[in-house]
């Protein structure tokens, strides 16, 4: 009999138990193929400890190929799904050509997106939680702030890099801000400029409690024993707005800080939104066995799909499975015995799970846990924690190196070697009223377009008095001048109102301008017509532009 082909679209705790029970139960029937992004797994639930040092990123992480050895794993990107033609679109490697890979069953295991649209600036200015690397790029900032506030002279700009912010109180919020706290108190001795007092850590949660997946008691704990670690605990406060230098929450107040981390926003992914599948709560609607209802040979599950769990679901949460690894893993496992069922013509059976219970670490060798009906908080539910999450952890590999990890983090100094990553070149910024794009005195960063709001440049040359001030637009732009001659700014820029800016790197922004002459004649001719006569008078000792970008590598 030939083997049927079944593609399995994601390589998280859906994707990988569904592909692993399938080798299992169906070794001579169907053939599996696993397409995932990186060639990696992600045990999400040790990202806040990843991002706090206690574990090194790729110890967080177990190679696919070595979890699922019979299984032909697809590092790739999974780009379209041609439902008719029953085949996938996938991109992979350096030559990015759409290749095609027909299936006879598939299974769309790809997890959730983040959507914070709802709130001005915090998609440009926070950074998320979901995969390793933003857990990486977390650990990175974090100790990046820790390393100006050392320097700095402004208390100002010391009070910002030392305000830590996290929005969303569920339990990935509070593991981060909890980890995050533990991180920056256990770095301090390395950093004799900060006092613990100066450091401020703030958790924002728009419900009347945090942790609400857990009994009232246990929350009332974590709550306490946050407050007692020197974390601001706000509850029933949402978050209005956000830009590069502060928060704004929902009762006026502004938070200062550099470090915005939003755990909230769970949107659909951004493929699953295009697929026209029916979705609600940004989730596919499956039925009870998990198949894609008006798709033959499709199946969902994990955090992307919303599987009822009762004959008759409404609108109660309670009705579906819940989007934790706990749920993926089972329906990874009752999806494939269901595919293996349809091939031999047995009947299907609906999905069904009770929550064991849940774990949510405190930092500081505490947590709370709720498992099988029996709570616990402190230290025992932090060493139930441990030890839970290390018996999940597939493979024996990950579990051995996690646990060499914590032990060694245990009695060692904390690991603050900052491993620079480069922000994207081409990105928007969010302003409020009154914030400053740039100042005179500031090293040149680059290029700014107006995409909304207006911005008011003003030119002070001490030496001569002269005076220069220009208000920008919506497609209007600014930062080209200085930008192509000396290397500080001579101008500054303040928010007029809320706007978005779209930033270009300098770099990037003349390599760009000396590739096409006509960016380069467009620049001149702006220049010379905004600026006149003030242009050579604001930049003493500059030269053509031109020579300028003949020098540019
Ligand atoms: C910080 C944090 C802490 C958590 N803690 C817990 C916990 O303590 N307990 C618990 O039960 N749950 C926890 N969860 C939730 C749990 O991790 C998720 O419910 C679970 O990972 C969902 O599994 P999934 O397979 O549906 O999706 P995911 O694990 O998100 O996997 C989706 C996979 O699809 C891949 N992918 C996405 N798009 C594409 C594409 N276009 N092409 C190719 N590949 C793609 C991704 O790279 C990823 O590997 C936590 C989550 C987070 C973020």
């Amino acid at each position: 009999m030939e083997k049927k082909k079944i593609l399995v679209l994601g390589g998280g705790f859906g994707g990988v138990f569904a592909a692993k029970s399938l080798e299992k139960l169906g070794r001579d029937k169907v053939e599996v193929e696993l397409v995932n992004g990186n060639n990696y797994f992600v045990f999400q639930p040790l990202l806040p400890e990843v991002a706090a040092s206690s574990i090194h990123s790729a110890d967080a992480v177990v190679p696919l190929r070595q979890l699922l050895r019979r299984i032909q794993v697809r590092q790739a990107e999974v780009m379209g799904i041609d439902f008719e033609k029953k085949n996938v679109i996938v991109v992979q490697g350096a030559r990015r050509v759409p290749i095609d890979l027909p299936y006879d069953e598939l299974i769309i295991a790809l997890g959730t997106g983040v959507d914070l649209d709802r709130f001005p600036g915090l998609p440009e200015h926070a950074l998320t939680m979901k995969d390793l690397a933003d857990a990486h790029r977390l650990r990175t900032h974090v100790i990046g702030c820790l390393e100006t506030a050392d320097v700095t002279d402004e208390p100002d700009v010391k009070r910002q890099l030392l305000s830590f912010v996290v929005v969303g109180g569920g339990f990935s919020g509070v593991e981060t801000i909890a980890e995050m706290r533990e991180l920056v108190t256990r770095a301090l001795r390395y950093y004799p400029n900060i006092e613990d007092g100066d450091v401020r850590m703030t958790l924002i949660e728009y419900a009347d409690r945090i942790l609400p997946t857990f009994p009232a008691d246990l929350a009332a704990y974590a709550t306490r024993r946050l407050r007692m670690s020197g974390i601001d605990v706000l509850t029933g406060i949402g978050t209005k707005s956000a830009t590069g230098t502060a928060v704004e929450l929902t009762n006026g107040t502004i938070i200062p800080t550099s470090t915005i981390v939003a755990t909230i926003g769970n949107g659909p992914h951004r493929l699953v939104a295009t697929l026209g599948l029916d979705l609600h709560w940004a989730r596919i609607k499956t039925d009870r066995y998990m198949r894609v209802p008006g798709h033959e040979g499709v199946w969902a599950l994990g955090d992307a799909a919303l599987i009822p769990l009762v004959e008759d679901p409404g609108e109660n949460p309670a009705d579906y499975a819940t989007q934790t690894a706990q749920f993926a893993v089972r329906e990874g496992q009752q999806l494939a015995a269901n595919i293996i069922a349809n091939l031999d013509g047995k009947a299907l059976k609906p999905f069904a799970y009770t929550s064991k219970g849940s774990l949510a670490s405190l930092g500081m060798s505490k947590a709370v846990a709720d498992v099988y009906g029996i709570k616990l908080s402190g230290t025992l539910a932090w060493l139930l924690w441990r030890g839970f999450y290390l018996s999940f952890l597939p493979g024996f590999t990950s579990k051995l190196r996690v646990g060499v990890n914590w032990l060694v983090n245990s009695v060692m100094p904390p690991n603050i070697v900052q491993i620079q990553s480069t922000p994207p070149a081409t990105r928007y910024n969010h302003y409020r009223k009154g914030d400053r794009v740039f100042e005179p005195g500031m090293l040149i960063d680059g290029f700014y377009t107006v995409i909304k709001g207006r911005f008011r440049l003003t030119i002070d040359n001490p030496e001569t008095g002269e005076h220069f001030e220009k208000v920008f637009g919506p497609g209007e732009h600014f930062g080209e001048r200085v930008l192509l001659r000396s290397a500080l700014r001579t101008g500054l820029v303040v928010a007029q109102e809320e706007g978005v800016l779209l930033f270009i790197a300098q770099k990037d922004f003349t390599r760009f301008a000396r590739a096409f002459p006509f960016l380069d004649n467009y620049f001149k001719d702006y220049i010379d017509r905004t600026f006149g006569g003030a242009d050579k008078a604001f930049a003493p000792g500059s030269t053509n532009h031109k020579a300028e970008l003949e020098r540019l590598p």
